[in-house]
């Protein structure tokens, strides 16, 4: 069974939601879950689409369109008996032996917030579990990989960290730039974690990660997600297939040992052009192929298990 740490299935809810559907996850995507073996999903409130946001009206700023989110994910959730929203490990291995999935909730990008660190309690309070300060932008907080790489984190952005901690709040760097990844490494006293990135020693883009910050993420005791994402697997089109990913999860045992190796695949073919998988990933019913390479290239039962499921929960507990 498996754990998918970086789920955009929230944006899909809200654009159909908002266009009148009802029962997103059902019609559209359970069918999906179940022949991959997911059992419960990292769902991320993302609100950085802005050529679909500019369409609604309600959503004036990151934090309307938040709201916007939230509102469809409840209404989302009170038609889905089957999932539940989790805040621990241990609430997520109960609704799984109910028989039910389980999903955490994440932040990605923290634009909403602007100068107002009061926003991190409410994210806590609400349930929210990792916390990116960015996405590919930059905002008051941080630069997102999009940016100038060598900006590092503003004093709002260390005092984000600093409360976010203090939160249970896991710091995510996946969209981070490499100024900022430096600075949360430098003063980060948990885990860090990059819920969806790769490894830029296999294909050398700015959402993967350096050898050396696989090793950083490391010693905090954190977790690196493998992304299914074309362009994060390989430069070449030929090349972007579920072997390279499982090449990826190799390299990162590797450098980091396996026990850092988790699932944060970003599956977002849903979108259209320009979001899909690799070949033989191309949506989350396909996740069997992954876990084949890995047996391929050796991995055994025990590290394949770490891989889909207990390492990213052991670092949320
Ligand atoms: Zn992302």
């Amino acid at each position: 069974m498996i754990f998918d740490g970086h789920s955009d299935l929230l944006y899909d809810v809200t654009r159909r939601r908002l266009a009148g559907e009802k029962h997103v996850l059902e019609r559209r995507h359970l069918r999906n879950l179940e022949a991959g073996g997911v059992e419960g999903l990292m769902l991320a409130l993302w609100v950085s689409a802005d050529s679909f946001w500019k369409k609604v009206p309600e959503a004036t700023d990151h934090r309307a369109r938040t709201e916007i989110m939230l509102l469809c994910m409840k209404a989302e959730l009170a038609e889905c008996p089957w999932l539940t929203m989790v805040r621990t490990p241990a609430e997520a291995e109960d609704t799984k032996a109910a028989g039910k999935k389980y999903a955490f909730l994440a932040v990605e990008g923290m634009d909403a917030m602007g100068d107002d660190l009061g926003a991190i309690d409410r994210y806590g309070d609400l349930g929210v579990r990792i916390g990116m300060l960015t996405w590919n932008g930059e905002n008051l907080l941080a630069t997102g990989a999009g940016g100038d790489p060598y900006s590092g984190l503003t004093e709002l952005g260390r005092r984000a960290v600093r409360r976010m901690e203090d939160r249970n709040i896991l710091v995510d760097v996946s969209h981070l730039n490499d100024g900022g990844f430096r600075d949360v490494m430098k003063m980060a006293e948990g885990p860090v974690i990059a819920s969806h990135s790769n490894c830029r020693a296999l294909c050398d883009v700015r959402r993967n990660l350096t050898d050396d910050q696989l090793r950083a993420i490391r010693d905090t005791g954190g977790i690196v997600g493998l992304n299914v994402h074309h362009a994060f697997v390989h430069t070449d089109r030929e090349r972007q297939t579920a072997e390279m990913l499982a090449r990826h999860a190799a390299h990162m045992a590797e450098v980091m040992g396996v026990e850092h190796v988790a699932c944060g695949f970003d599956f977002c073919e849903y979108f259209g052009p320009g979001n899909e998988g690799v070949d033989g990933l191309e949506n989350c019913s396909q996740i069997g192929n992954l876990f084949y390479w890995l047996e391929k290239l050796g991995m055994n039962e025990q590290e394949r298990n770490m891989i889909a499921r207990e390492n990213f929960l052991r670092v949320l507990a």
